[in-house]
């Protein structure tokens, strides 16, 4: 069974906590002692004398310094000297202050500890240590004080099992809770991840991994919105693989297949982080260019066609491939369809030319009089 649900990391400073609010505790009850003793002198001046008090604050200061120099030393058993540290709180009061019942209580002290932890054998070792002191003080002193009696040793070893029961109950809770959260976790990061990968697969292309035809509208759209807002510049190049019906009638689907996921990762190799390769349909590509002027754009497409024409396919008998490109760059008020129309007409150009090259799209001249 998990026991161990709290982060251990973090101990050493809930430790410091602890043994800080010890600190407090003892400075707390020396004060009040003192003022106890001052105010009711004439019933409790006997019981509880600035003498007695001042045992007290000075065996509780040595034994905080002891339960400091320990936990220096033995970094190790920390916890284990933190529980000691509320158990030498709690004797120290009830054997300097035992006429007042409540000073039993703080016999809890080391249980409600080591229940922080939430390892069942912390709460187990300050059930016994806190049994062993109990059944000691009661054995050494207690008993021979009028009005103790067994009854006392019986009531507060029930007391302590009941504590230490609750303790052991609450550690479960917190173990159930832990495994819930941990699925709850474990459950949610398995739909992020799905989340992910659908949404990878609806926005890609099967066979190429590219960006497909719909996202690749999307993200042109986004851009020409950017662009109409901010000035941005941006260029669409259309990629088309020439004679590619040949490629199939020749060497088969699959060759033609293999030919196209070649081509894609080239693209993917050659074109920047901010470009935006995309498989526009059958064996026709678009990249839009980002962060570049028409230039850069002009030279990565360049390096591209220059190595497609470089490969030989083993699919192929060993030939290549040539791609012919068009390209035109968005200007103000430029429409989705003008920018597509432009890219179209400069491939179509490129293709009449002899294919495998580029064409760059001129704006028509408009003249004003
Ligand atoms: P051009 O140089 O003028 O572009 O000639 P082309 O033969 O490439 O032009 P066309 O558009 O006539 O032919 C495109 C071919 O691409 C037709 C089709 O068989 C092939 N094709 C389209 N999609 C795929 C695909 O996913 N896999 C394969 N293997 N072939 C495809
Ligand atoms: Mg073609
Ligand atoms: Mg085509």
């Amino acid at each position: 069974m998990v026991f161990d649900v709290v982060n251990q990391a973090k101990l050493p400073r809930w430790n410091r906590r602890f043994l800080n609010g010890y600190w407090i505790i003892a400075v707390i009850s020396i004060v009040v002692s003192a003022v106890i003793a001052g105010i009711d002198s004439s019933n409790h001046s006997q019981d509880y004398p600035i003498a007695l008090i001042g045992q007290f604050a000075s065996w509780t200061c040595i034994g905080l310094l002891i339960v400091e120099t320990a936990l220096k030393l033995l970094k190790r058993w920390s916890d284990y000297i933190v529980i000691m540290g509320a158990l030498i709180l709690s004797l120290n009061l009830i054997t300097a202050f035992p006429l007042v019942g409540p000073t039993l209580t703080t016999l809890f002290l080391p249980i409600l500890t080591s229940v922080f932890y939430f390892q069942k054998r912390k709460i187990l070792f300050a059930f016994a240590v806190s049994m062993i002191a109990y059944w000691s003080v009661y054995g050494l002193q207690l008993q021979n004080i009028p009005g103790y009696s067994w009854i006392d040793l019986f009531v507060m070893t029930n007391i302590l099992i009941i504590c230490t029961f609750l303790g052991l109950e609450v550690m479960r809770r917190g173990s159930d809770l832990m495994k819930d959260l941990r699925s709850t976790i474990a459950s949610e990061q398995d739909l992020l991840v799905k989340n992910i990968l659908m949404d990878k697969l609806a926005k890609t292309d099967a066979l190429t991994g590219l960006y497909n035809h719909m996202s690749f509208h999307e993200y042109l759209e986004e851009l020409i919105r950017q662009g109409e807002q901010n000035n941005l510049t941006f260029q669409l190049a259309l990629l088309d693989i020439d004679h590619f019906k040949k490629v199939n009638d020749t060497y088969g689907h699959r060759a033609g297949d293999a030919v196209l996921k070649k081509v894609a990762r080239i693209f993917q190799e050659l074109v920047s982080a901010n470009d935006f390769p995309a498989r526009y349909g059958g064996e026709e590509f678009a990249i839009l260019f980002t962060e570049t002027d028409v230039r850069d754009a002009m030279h990565q497409l360049e390096r591209i066609r220059q190595h497609i024409a470089s490969v030989r396919h083993e699919e192929l008998d060993g030939n290549p491939i040539t791609i012919s490109i068009g390209l035109h760059a968005f200007h103000k008020n430029c429409t989705k369809e003008e920018l597509f129309g432009g890219a179209d007409t400069a491939l179509y150009r490129a293709k009449h030319k002899g294919r495998n090259r580029i064409e760059l799209y001129q704006e028509p001249v408009t003249l004003t009089s």
